[in-house]
């Protein structure tokens, strides 16, 4: 199966993702995560990403398009794949139809998280991950059950996003409505996207997307 998670940030696509890959086993296809990994490792696509992930803008089509290409040629996205920021503006999603017609295969959801911009200030500032398996946590919303300890992994290191500060939330917020909003469209007119209720709390989100799943199979 091939899924995307469409929303804007902050709306709980990775959440979501994580949650999705461990109860079906689907790989999530983060290309914030990657593209955070490029830059920690100094790559030369992390040199090129990393002043227009800091100042809250999209990376250029061309390198992220092409991260994904390789990605999914991985034995690991055999049985399909779960795409999480990706694609953000409809060169990509064309990129990507390219793809997976080369390919043969064919996607079966678009699943639009709506979320109201007013919520996603306070998920984006008080969001955390674990430092060691990246593992999704909120100051408020969602603790580790056990205090400064991964429930996941049990690593007591956990990390903050550069990006995740009041000044590039609403960048990425123009970002999102100006060059990723008119994703809906195109997929609405294929007949493939599905909306649901981001503003509900994590698990009843969870539970509209199995019902959103268990209408396709
Ligand atoms: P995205 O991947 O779409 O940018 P995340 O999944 O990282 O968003 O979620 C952003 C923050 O909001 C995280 O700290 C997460 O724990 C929290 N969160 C996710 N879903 C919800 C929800 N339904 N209600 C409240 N908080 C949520
Ligand atoms: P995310 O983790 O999805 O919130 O992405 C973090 C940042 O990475 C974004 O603000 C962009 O700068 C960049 N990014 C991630 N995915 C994409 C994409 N598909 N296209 C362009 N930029 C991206």
């Amino acid at each position: 199966m091939i899924i995307i998670l469409l929303g804007p940030p902050g709306a709980g696509k990775g959440t979501q993702a994580q949650k999705i890959e461990a109860a079906q086993g689907l790989v999530q296809l983060s290309t914030g995560d990657m593209l955070r990994a490029a830059v920690a490792a100094g790559t030369e696509v992390g040199k090129q990403a990393k002043d227009f992930m800091e100042a809250g803008k999209l990376v250029t089509d061309e390198i992220v398009v092409g991260i994904i290409a390789d990605r999914i040629e991985e034995d690991d996205c055999r049985e399909g794949f779960l795409l999480d920021g990706f694609p953000r503006t409809v060169a990509q999603a064309e990129a990507l139809d390219n793809m997976l017609d080369h390919k043969s295969l064919k996607l079966d959801v678009v699943i639009e998280m709506k979320v109201d911009d007013g919520a996603l200030v306070n998920r984006i500032i008080g969001r955390y991950n674990c430092g060691n398996c990246n593992q999704g946590y909120h100051d408020e919303n969602l603790k580790p059950k056990v205090d400064g300890v991964c429930d996941n992994c049990g690593s007591t290191n956990f990390k903050r996003r550069a990006d995740d500060n009041r000044e590039t939330v609403s960048s990425r917020l123009e970002s999102y409505h100006a060059q990723t909003a008119p994703l809906l469209p195109y997929y609405e007119a294929k007949g493939i996207l599905k909306m649901i209720d981001g503003m509900a709390d994590i698990d009843d989100v969870s539970a509209q997307i199995k019902d959103v799943l268990g209408a396709l199979a």
